[in-house]
């Protein structure tokens, strides 16, 4: 089989080896967290030991960690503290995951005040204060785009919020910023932030969201009263302590992590200039995430394209990829022409790449492409 060139890790990343061990010790160590016997206690304190890995990450330990099933759960789970009467309103970022936008399209249908935050041309969200007022009472603003990579500036968000009404909630989904771009949620000061396993070398299926301490967050599952009674059911043990493990490691490895895939990046920009093929760089922030808009062709296009060499890629976020949604494209200003032709490249710092490889093919892919466009 040919050599997988896996170049989606916005999507989804490869589990560390390390994830394989963590589950088969929790099926030999199965016994319920919540039995008083000594074998459920201590597997309730490895629980509590990875929630206090993970706050530590996050540098949060002036809140806790509330286990999800995904990042989508968690920003679902932030979002439902946003209480729609009259002189309170919700304002999200234009450019959200699913998991918080359609979140706030089901507020607006059943009749709340949403405000969509729009986006400046690099992708990041604009000056805040020109959008909100004293009655926003949630704002959701996510700290990397999934799509461009963009960073957005969470402490001058929160700034400028607090500023408007101190008593507004800030929530962020840190799901592509966390183990990736330093993270330190006492500096930033949201409220609650939402991070996911798979995409920091976890599994899928465990997500979790950071909940600042005096913050109420309403029970989304009722029933035997774990996660602090808001998501009952008994916990995904292997999950969590996958989730625990891989935050330490991204976190730990961040600074050799972030110089090998700007090194990645930088690369495969400069090896298509020297293919001498016009492309655009869409957005700029992440070294994690490279999205590209090339004239004259599709980018799903390109991508089937691709898969015959082993390289894999995407046109935007997995998640919205049946359903093509370029809000955040088309808040930067870019055409129905050029979102048609956007590709996103996703590099993974614990893989090696041949970028010049990588790029000559993605190159002459792209010009093939134009010239048989043209040719007809
Ligand atoms: N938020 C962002 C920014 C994402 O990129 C994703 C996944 O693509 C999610 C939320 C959803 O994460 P999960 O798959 O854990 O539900």
């Amino acid at each position: 089989m040919e050599k997988i060139i896996y170049l989606d890790n916005a999507a989804t990343t490869k589990p560390f080896a390390e994830i394989e061990k963590i589950y088969t010790d929790c099926v030999k160590d199965f016994y319920n967290p919540s039995a008083v016997y000594s074998l459920g206690v201590s597997v309730r304190r490895r629980i509590d030991d990875a929630r206090s890995e993970i706050c530590k990450c996050l540098h949060a330990e002036h809140g806790n960690i509330i286990f999800t099933a995904s990042a989508t759960e968690a920003d679902n789970l932030a979002l439902s503290l946003f209480k729609p009467r009259a002189n309170n309103a919700l304002a999200v970022f234009i450019g959200e995951h699913p998991a918080v936008y359609q979140k706030a399209k089901a507020f607006e249908t059943a009749g709340a005040k949403v405000i969509y935050l729009p986006a400046n041309s690099d992708g990041a969200v604009d000056e805040i204060s020109k959008h909100i007022d004293s009655t926003t009472g949630f704002v959701s603003v996510m700290h990397v785009s999934n799509e461009t990579g963009s960073i957005n500036n969470l402490s001058l968000v929160v700034k400028a919020v607090k500023k408007i009404n101190p008593r507004a909630i800030v929530h962020s989904d840190g799901v592509q910023a966390f183990g990736k771009i330093p993270v330190n949620l006492r500096e930033l000061g949201v409220d609650m932030y939402t991070i996911s396993a798979h995409k920091i070398y976890g599994p899928k299926g465990i997500g979790a969201l950071w909940v600042k301490n005096g913050i109420n967050v309403n029970p989304l599952i009722f029933g035997g009263g774990q996660e602090k009674a808001i998501r009952s059911g008994t916990e995904n043990v292997a999950g969590i302590l996958s989730l625990a493990y891989c935050a330490q490691k991204v976190t730990s490895d961040l600074d050799k992590n972030f110089n090998k895939v700007s090194g990645y990046r930088k690369e495969l920009i400069s090896q298509l200039e020297q293919n001498k093929v016009e492309f655009e760089v869409n957005g700029n922030g992440s070294p994690y995430i490279l999205n590209l808009t090339f004239n004259g062709i599709r980018g799903e296009v390109l991508l089937h394209s691709l898969e015959k060499y082993g390289i894999y890629i995407s046109t935007g976020s997995a998640c919205s990829s049946k359903k093509p949604d370029n809000r955040m494209l088309k808040a930067m200003g870019k055409t129905d022409k050029q979102i048609q032709g956007t590709i996103r490249i996703s590099f993974s710092p614990y893989e090696e790449y041949d970028i010049k490889n990588i790029a000559k093919i993605i190159a002459q892919e792209v010009k093939d492409l134009q010239f048989k466009i043209k040719g007809k």
